[in-house]
């Protein structure tokens, strides 16, 4: 494929291009919609999905003067979250999402939230970057460590969401209930940081890319901190389960990071299934392969990113056939 890039002169040759790459469902695939989902519009997720958009029609856009057209049209909503987006692509209402590996672990193996509910269709496409889970706490909430959440205002995530299901992950494995909470809040991604600068929540959870333009709402915006979370409860989760591994929240990154944060973290990752077209799928990783120098610039989170990494870490699902098949050509599987 890559030597047909250099016969893009003759428009026959442009002709014979389509057909070889697109095969039979070239047709299709010219005017193909594809929906990404994400996450909270204030969260990297949302930065994922509209970034893939963006490499789609940068590649449709090219290929409509080079002759190689693809013609897939992309949107990249605001969704719930991880277990959101994997239950969506399930349904067919989704094409593609971006979910926690641990999500993609579980939804692909009937585990956990998924017990009973397991998405064999569910595959995995690529992973971005690493996702640290954060307790971010009030300035002056008194809290420092997890036991200090007990009796506290604690958003525990919008149902749907990573953070919520990773939540009540780390709450099972501390042995605590939304009991031992004053509250238990259920406030979306894009809602939380205001309500703690509001004085309405003393402390919430998330799992997200760092730095996240949401979290300084809180940590720059009201001296909100993030606590470490590496005890034993931690380093069991991290041990017992492969889609877990610690993470550090790096001194600077934000107003109040005036040391590094321990936790523990999963890695974000982008999902599809096995019913989306090979063709479409190929399509959509090339775009973002073929320009990942120009994908790394649109946030920071995505700085570090390498073909190595993103064709492996935390991927639990098959690997969709369209994926594979550019990784194959690359030499990379
Ligand atoms: N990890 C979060 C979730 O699964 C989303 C984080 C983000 O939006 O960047 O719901």
């Amino acid at each position: 494929m890559k030597k047909f890039k250099s016969l893009l002169t003759a428009t026959a040759a442009c002709a014979a291009l389509s057909v070889a790459t697109l095969g039979s469902s070239s047709v299709s695939a010219a005017n193909t919609f594809i929906s990404i989902g994400t996450g909270g519009p204030t969260g990297v997720y949302f930065v994922v999905g509209n970034s893939v958009c963006r490499m789609v029609h940068k590649e449709a856009a090219e290929g409509r003067k080079s002759g190689r057209k693809h013609g897939i049209r992309c949107a990249a909503p605001s969704t719930g979250g991880s277990n959101y987006n994997i239950g969506q692509i399930g349904a067919g209402e989704l094409d593609f999402g971006v979910a926690q590996s641990d999500w993609q672990f579980h939804a692909s193996n009937g585990s956990s939230k998924w017990e009973g509910k397991q998405q064999s269709d569910l595959r995995a496409v690529f992973s971005v970057h690493p996702e640290p889970f954060h307790i971010i706490v009030g300035a002056d909430s008194g809290i420092n460590g997890w036991d200090d959440l007990k009796g506290k205002r604690v958003n525990i995530g919008n149902p749907g969401s990573g953070q919520r299901g990773t939540m009540e992950v780390l709450m099972a494995a501390h042995g605590t209930s939304v009991d031992d909470f004053a509250i238990a809040t259920e406030l979306t991604s894009s809602e939380q940081s205001k309500a703690l600068c509001d004085g309405k929540i003393d402390a919430y959870g998330y799992t997200v890319g760092v730095p996240n333009a949401g979290v300084a709402i809180a940590t720059d915006g009201c001296d909100a901190r993030i606590i470490n979370l590496n005890s034993g409860v931690e380093k069991g989760l991290v041990d017992a389960n492969p889609y877990y591994a610690f993470a550090t929240i790096p001194k600077g990154t934000y107003k109040t990071s005036s040391a590094d944060v321990t936790t523990f973290g999963v890695k974000a990752t982008f999902v599809s299934s096995a019913k989306v077209d090979a063709d479409v799928v190929y399509e959509v990783v090339r775009a973002v392969f073929e320009n990942l120098d120009d994908f790394r610039k649109l946030h920071p989170a995505f700085a570090n990113l390498t073909p190595a990494m993103m064709t492996d870490d935390g991927l639990s699902a098959p690997l969709h056939n369209g994926a594979l098949r550019y990784y194959q050509e690359k030499g990379w599987k």
